[in-house]
């Protein structure tokens, strides 16, 4: 064999097994390092640079760092060399602009540095460039040659390189979007707690589990007292972050195998599987759970710098009850839920703060109470309230003003007292609705007597007004457009209002207040003595009247603790000079009591029930001239 064909078979061997080293690897940093290292070994190589478009590359193979070329416009950037570069090395510069230049004039291109290295620049496939580098001597002409489909070939599998990875990133993004898709459709999104969704799920497991075993469980639903009050007053931010420290904690105080959930805002459910077979024990267990959950909720919790206090009702439904043993499983865990959320109403309504287990007797009473809520809703198209009038008398026997009291004559369910129907209309926000209509029933009234100066001495009527109401951001411009509509002097109407109605929000109760006083509408508290009657609300409240609740009025000759506390009630709002009137005044004695107190006015049974308007009227006509406003079979 001669030396040509010697030659040209290396070549072809060389070519060879260049060519079997590209494209074994699909990642296009081990591909290239494979291809490079068969060219240091097979080529006498010192070391070997290559070059790649960046905009070809996944961000993440991009080189970190900026590179001379990058600024300089070109579109390659040093994607690797081996061996490593030193840092600092004093060819860097060379070899950029080496590489550039090979890209730019797109063709090969060596270099000799005076006292070595030797480089040959290789650009190819419009996507790189590989700079060879050997110690002296250079590579002959021929064997350029003979790299140049290899190149060809590099710049294809690097290209493939590139869209597979391109591909598998789109896959891993997309399998990352499902599986973001399937979280959120399964987990809160504040505080990543499951949601209703997914504690249904496990509902079902847990009393299907329950039914075959014999075992017992309880739903716990939680709900965050006077939550709304932290979002209204400190913003949704902070809403948010309390609902966030607070599912932290209840996480912390179930057990592993109980599920905590965020079913709504403020409503947490924890499942507690598995509580035994015992049922009082069970019962037990659930009870000492919801006390601790209560106990954690309650510590404080820093917002912003301010501690929060929030505490929490809790309301337990037992599972499984043998008496809906035939219901199918998914009825029965709905059923369940709710059962949970009935008791936690209890909860609210004894006060809050504290736990309840739901019985069947809760049941009725919620089914009544929601019978009457959708009535309500068409009470007053429907026409079906009117407002009544009680006479306050003053001291003296005279009619001086009356108390508006609304009244719901309903087709079936007759007379429903006031009591029974206006937390519903409180709850389910009616009573806005409603509380216009009284505002602007009683204006009217007071409208039509004072007209033409009839009842000079009945000098104000007021209308209560629950919490809602007094929050509602309109209440002020709602108030004033009523008596103005009227036409009644402001100082007519009267506001009756409880402590626990402007307790909530404070500030901007007193806010509320003040607006109104200034147009001329005075206040009256309202039951005094049966909330946290704090003299330092009563201090800061811009009220003229307070009424003394009924309980201690009442009957108070037979109490002496009752008479105390009276005492003591009128000589303050005689210091504060607020004036003073006593409701629930039912017999002589109650009358006789109070004959020589300084007190405003009475109000009660033993001058008048309320009255619808004619018949009240009827009263105000029979006591002019000084005769009493008494009217005790009406
Ligand atoms: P309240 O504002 O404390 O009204 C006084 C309640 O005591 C009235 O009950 C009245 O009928 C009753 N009462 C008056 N004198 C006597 C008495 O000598 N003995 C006894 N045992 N009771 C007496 P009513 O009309 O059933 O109203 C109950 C509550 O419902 C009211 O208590 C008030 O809080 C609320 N309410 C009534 N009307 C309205 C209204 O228009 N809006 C709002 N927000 N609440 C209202
Ligand atoms: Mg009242
Ligand atoms: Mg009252």
């Amino acid at each position: 064999m001669d030396s040509t064909t010697a030659k040209t078979l290396q070549l072809v061997a060389i070519q060879h097994e260049l060519a079997m080293s590209i494209g074994l690897d699909l990642d296009l940093d081990c591909m290239l390092r494979h291809f490079m290292r068969t060219c240091l070994r097979r080529l006498g190589l010192r070391r070997i640079h290559f070059y790649l478009d960046p905009d070809q590359l996944e961000p993440d193979a991009r080189p970190a760092t900026s590179d001379p070329l990058e600024a300089a416009g070109t579109f390659l950037s040093r994607h690797v060399s081996l061996p490593a570069l030193e840092p600092g090395c004093p060819s860097v510069a060379a070899l950029d602009a080496l590489a550039r230049q090979a890209v730019e004039g797109s063709r090969c291109l060596a270099r000799a540095e005076p006292e070595g290295p030797y480089y040959v620049a290789f650009p190819f496939a419009g996507i790189g460039c590989a700079i060879f580098e050997r110690a002296q001597s250079d590579i002959e002409a021929d064997v350029i040659h003979a790299l140049e489909p290899i190149f060809e070939r590099l710049g294809m599998a690097c290209r493939a390189c590139i869209e597979h990875r391109r591909i598998l990133d789109e896959v891993a993004a997309r399998k990352a979007a499902e599986a973001l898709i399937l979280h959120q459709a399964s987990y809160d999104g504040l505080t990543d707690l499951p949601n209703r969704k997914t504690l249904t799920d496990r509902l079902h497991q847990s009393v299907a589990a329950a039914r075959r075993h014999g075992h017992h469980g309880a739903v716990l639903f939680i709900d965050l007292d006077r939550f709304k009050i932290v979002n209204d007053t400190r913003g949704h931010a902070a809403g948010d972050a309390l609902l966030t420290a607070i599912s932290a904690r209840l996480t912390q105080a179930a057990r592993n195998d109980d599920t905590v959930a965020r079913v709504g805002g403020d409503e947490f459910i924890l499942l507690a599987n598995e509580l035994g077979d015992d049922l009082d024990r069970a019962i037990n267990a659930a009870s000492h759970l919801a006390d601790r959950l209560q106990a954690i909720a309650r510590e404080p919790i820093e917002i912003a710098g301010l501690d929060h206090h929030i505490s929490t009702s809790v309301g337990i439904a037992m599972y499984p009850e043998p008496a809906y043993a035939q219901l199918p499983l998914h009825e029965y865990c709905e059923r369940l839920i709710q059962f949970a959320d009935t008791a936690m109403y209890r909860a609210k309504q004894e006060g809050r703060d504290g736990h309840r287990f739901f019985s069947p007797e809760m049941q009725a009473e919620a089914d009544r109470r929601h019978r009457l809520e959708s009535e309500l809703r068409h009470a007053l198209e429907r026409e079906e309230l009117c407002l009544y009038y009680q006479p306050l008398v003053e001291p003296g026997g005279g009619i001086i003003g009356a108390e508006a009291l609304l009244r719901w004559n309903h087709p079936q369910l007759g007379t429903v007292p006031p009591d029974d129907f206006i937390p519903i209309a409180e709850e389910s926000g009616l009573i806005v609705e409603i509380g216009h209509w009284v505002l602007e029933t009683a204006c009217a009234m007071v409208a039509r007597v004072h007209s033409g100066g009839r009842f000079p001495e009945l000098r104000y009527v007021t209308v209560n007004v629950s919490p809602r109401e007094i929050r509602q951001r309109e209440f002020v411009e709602n108030v004033i457009r009523c008596v103005e509509d009227s036409g009644i002097p402001p100082h007519m109407l009267r506001l009756e209002l409880t402590e626990s109605a402007v307790l909530d929000d404070m500030e901007a109760s007193i806010a509320t207040m003040r607006h109104l006083v200034d147009y001329g509408i005075d206040f009256s508290l309202d039951d005094f003595g049966t909330g946290y009657s704090s003299l330092s609300h009563l201090h800061r409240l811009p009220v003229a009247t307070l009424k003394v609740d009924r309980s201690f009025v009442t009957g108070i000759t037979e109490h002496a603790e009752h008479q105390a506390i009276v005492d003591a009630t009128v000589a303050m709002t005689g210091h504060l000079s607020i004036d003073c009137i006593v409701e629930g005044v039912e017999t002589e004695q109650d009358v006789a009591w109070f004959r020589d107190k300084p007190i405003h006015a009475m109000q009660g049974y033993h001058f008048s029930r309320p009255l619808p308007e004619p018949a009240f009227l009827a009263l105000l006509e029979r006591g002019r001239g000084g005769a009493t406003g008494r009217e005790p079979n009406a």
